[in-house]
């Protein structure tokens, strides 16, 4: 059953194929976490689609840590009762830390996902035979 665009994304799984993984290791690997495959070992897409093409997917980056440190922000001042400016630089900046593997990987894969200019073939076997 194919998942759909949004659950590959979610997964940092081919935009084509929805199937290979565009890391080669877990996010929870501290050295290798954030390294990309080159091809999908499925369906052998080029994942960086052109020299370059994951630099843009700090803008991503950019935007998920902002919504973590208000997200922080905000838990902070609810839950401690609004406490000095240290602690909300210790949290926020540990929680961007903490997630710093997910929202890397996550930014690359929405940045294939929605500016890849890929779209999904779950016929890509027949299509790209004589490639493989
Ligand atoms: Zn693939």
């Amino acid at each position: 059953m194919a998942i759909s665009k949004f659950q590959a994304m979610l997964a940092c799984k081919c935009p084509r194929c929805r199937k290979g993984n565009i890391f080669t290791n877990s996010g929870f690997h501290i050295k290798f976490g954030r390294r990309a495959n080159v091809y999908c070992p499925v369906c052998n897409l080029r994942f960086e689609r052109e020299p370059g093409f994951f630099e843009g997917g700090m803008y991503f980056n950019y935007a998920l840590n902002v919504a973590i440190l208000t997200t922080s922000g905000v838990a902070t001042y609810v839950l401690l009762h609004d406490p000095g400016p240290f602690v909300y630089f210790g949290i926020s900046a540990g929680m961007v830390v903490l997630f710093v593997s997910f929202t890397s990987r996550l930014s690359k894969s929405m940045m294939l996902h929605l500016f890849g200019d890929v779209s999904y073939d779950p016929d890509f076997q027949n299509k790209y035979k004589n490639r493989l």
